[in-house]
């Protein structure tokens, strides 16, 4: 092997090395945008009185976390309202309950209430709410869930939350 031809096989080599160190830097870096993107979530909600997803995991690492609700069906606000409400576990019922005896107007949910970490609008077929909270509100060893608040959706939509490394 002549001294030219081991040369230009060691550009080559070294080009083959630089491309791989980029994609392998590329790949790496891939992620870690990923994971600035999950700072969100799109929660469809039906005519058929469910959500699409029902289980959300959020990373400690964001700041602010967002959730798009998109009611995808036609039906009405009065008749099929969803609504995305985030509590601990153990408050679901009860706040479902008050929901309830708050009425329409309030959109199904007590005005100021504690217990309501976060919660979107009420909204009917076609439309969309959101709603954005601190995740550091939330203590990693207690169960939280979502759901709709609107009369007897509770039952079939709901879902948990929780906090990931
Ligand atoms: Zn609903």
């Amino acid at each position: 092997m002549g001294y030219e031809v081991f040369r230009r096989m060691l550009k080559r080599m070294r080009r083959y090395i630089f491309f791989v160190g980029a994609a392998c830097w590329l790949l790496g870096s891939l992620p870690r945008e990923a994971f600035a993107d999950q700072c969100s979530v799109q929660v469809a909600a039906t005519d058929q009185m469910t959500f699409d997803t029902d289980r959300i995991a959020i990373s400690r690492g964001c700041s602010r976390f967002t959730v798009k609700l998109v009611h995808s069906g036609k039906l009405p606000v009065e008749v099929m309202g969803h609504n995305w409400v985030l509590t601990r576990q153990e408050d679901v019922r009860q706040v479902a309950v008050d929901g309830m005896k708050a009425g329409p107007a309030a959109g199904y949910l007590p005005a100021n209430d504690p217990r309501v970490i976060a919660a979107t609008a009420m909204i009917g077929g076609g439309q969309t709410a959101s709603v954005s909270f601190d995740p550091a509100q939330l203590g990693g060893a207690i169960e939280y869930a979502f759901f709709c608040s609107f009369p007897g959706h509770v039952a079939m939509m709901r879902g948990t939350l929780k906090l990931t490394d």
